[in-house]
């Protein structure tokens, strides 16, 4: 990911930086080509136009033209940006409630819900140690219980028993009592996806969130699928309490829009990335750590 955009980026703010003096005119080129770069990586008009916009005032304000080191300046501007645009602080997931925290996952099928549900589930477990169960609500794929299943085995964390014949407000409402008897202080309820959106898992979302008021809504997205995933997550949010976002396959070979645009569009954090298959291969999204790796 950022790969193609890291190359870009340095590539034009080295050259300012290597020119010692700069004139305005200088600044607004580079600005010119630090936009293209951003609309080459996909990221979303409106955010590529404030982004520029905010980093030309910037170094209007901060007279960078006049400065000593202009360059290094224009660098630093845009670094800190960048950062705001990606959210400014690392978010983790909030669990600050009364046990049993319910966090509800939500996204389309395939975007890697269930794996991510299973590595949240097991850095809960060993960093925050806390005793957490995950229930399965996807009643429409038929393995898809059984998966949450192996994964829970795999990462030592308990899943909700399966009953055969529920619906998953039925299951999620079983879990939360479970929960509640059992002692445990959050439990994950992975629901089902789609292909794409529809009403039909709209209304389920809604129903389930009404059943189980969740501390947390999280939107699991595949950073790979660019403005589609901003789009997903506007959609969700127009229908739920989206607390945040979990983008996944950030290992990927992706340009990294979906990254740098899905804060500023949707106002909601990033909070956990997804870079790679295995179950410990989770993040916490570090806007400050991203900026750097975009910048080289
Ligand atoms: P779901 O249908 O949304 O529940 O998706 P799954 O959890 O079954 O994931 C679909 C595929 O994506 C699986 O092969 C996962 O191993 C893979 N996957 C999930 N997250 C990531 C990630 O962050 N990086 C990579 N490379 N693969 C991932």
């Amino acid at each position: 990911m950022f790969d193609s955009l890291q190359e870009r980026l340095s590539g034009i703010l080295d050259t300012l930086t290597r020119r010692g003096a700069l004139t305005e005119a200088d600044v607004s080129a580079a600005l010119r080509e630090v936009r293209r770069a951003l609309l080459e990586a996909d990221v979303a008009l409106d955010v590529v136009r404030d982004f520029v916009e905010t980093v030309r005032e910037r170094a209007v304000g901060a007279n960078v033209v006049k400065s000593v080191t202009p360059g290094q300046m224009v660098v630093k501007i845009v670094h800190d940006t960048l950062v705001e645009t990606l959210g400014s602080d690392a978010r983790p997931i909030d669990l600050n409630a009364a046990p049993p925290v319910a966090i509800m996952m939500v996204g389309l099928q395939g975007s890697g819900k269930t794996t991510t549900t299973a590595k949240i589930a097991k850095r809960l477990t060993e960093r925050g140690r806390s005793k957490v169960l995950m229930a399965s609500l996807d009643t429409r794929r038929p393995a898809a219980q059984e998966q949450l299943k192996i994964l829970g085995e795999q990462v030592s964390v308990d899943t909700l028993p399966i009953v055969a014949g529920q619906s998953p407000v039925q299951i999620a409402q079983r879990a939360m009592q479970a929960a509640r008897l059992g002692g445990y202080d959050v439990v994950l309820l992975d629901t089902a996806g789609r292909q794409f959106v529809d009403e039909a898992l709209m209304a389920e979302m809604v129903e389930i969130e009404k059943a189980t008021d969740p501390h947390e809504v999280l939107l699991v997205a595949d950073a790979l699928t660019g403005q589609d995933a901003v789009n997903l997550a506007r959609a969700f949010d127009e229908r739920l309490s989206l607390t945040g976002i979990v983008l996944t396959r950030l290992d990927g070979d992706g340009r990294g829009g979906a990254a740098l645009s899905m804060r500023a569009v949707t106002g909601k954090p990033i909070k956990l990335a997804g870079v790679g298959e295995k179950l410990d291969e989770l993040e916490e999204f570090h806007p400050e750590r991203i900026a750097n790796r975009i910048l080289g």
